[in-house]
């Protein structure tokens, strides 16, 4: 096994390490219902897309 040819200090660990954030998820608001919902996404509560009804919403489905 290969080991390390210099040691890291704590300085270039840290320096590495500063691009292991994860990025926040975005989240938008429907314009129908004000829902946060996922961009490029039919709105989970009220079926709106784009200002249109476009899915069949889930409160409605499980009615029928
Ligand atoms: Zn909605």
């Amino acid at each position: 096994m290969g080991l390390p040819s210099q040691k890291r200090t704590k300085s270039s660990g840290k320096r590495r390490a500063s691009h292991f954030a994860l990025a926040k998820p975005v989240v938008n608001k429907c314009a129908n219902c004000n829902a946060s919902i996922l961009p490029h996404h039919a709105c989970q509560k009220c079926g709106f897309f784009k200002g249109e009804k476009k899915v069949a919403s889930k409160a409605k489905l499980n009615k029928k």
